[in-house]
């Protein structure tokens, strides 16, 4: 037994507004919605991060995300959504069982998530790709 707090939820050990579930994943209402109706997608199975995710779980959390997605923008009547997954404390992941948000987007929803985009200097794009292409080689 852990005490992870979604693995407590998954036990149903502590209250959430759950929205669905199957054997393999839960999705939950975020208890600090970005915007009403936020929603966390989380597989049953515990996995620090995106990387610990066991590949036959990818299907049920894509899939698991989809109708959650599609619940939302039709009963909330959204414009858009963010889908994302923070990996790692300097990412911003504060709860360490790997979970896909979605949220909700409106016009003029004043959401903003504050980026500033780099430039690449001369012939770093290509040694970026170069560097990347190798390492998946390695597979
Ligand atoms: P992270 O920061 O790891 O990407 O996302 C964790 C999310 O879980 C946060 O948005 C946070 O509000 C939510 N959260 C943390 N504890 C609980 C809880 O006990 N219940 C619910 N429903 N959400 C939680
Ligand atoms: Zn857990």
């Amino acid at each position: 037994m852990n005490d992870c707090i979604f693995c407590r939820i998954i036990r149903h050990e502590i209250p959430a507004e759950i929205l669905f579930e199957d054997d393999h994943v839960i999705s939950i209402l975020d208890i600090n919605p970005i915007h009403y109706g936020h929603s966390l997608v989380i597989p049953k199975r515990h996995c620090k991060d995106f990387l610990e995710l066991p590949p036959e779980c990818y299907g049920s959390v894509l899939t698991a995300a989809h109708r959650v997605t599609r619940a939302l923008v039709n009963g909330l009547r959204l414009d858009g959504y963010n889908l994302f997954t923070n990996n790692g404390r300097i990412a911003g992941q504060s709860v360490f069982h790997f979970h896909l948000h979605v949220t909700p987007r409106y016009a003029n929803d004043n959401i903003r998530f504050v980026l500033e985009l780099k430039k690449y200097a001369a012939g770093e794009l290509e040694r970026t790709a170069e560097l990347l292409r190798a390492e998946l080689q390695k597979d």
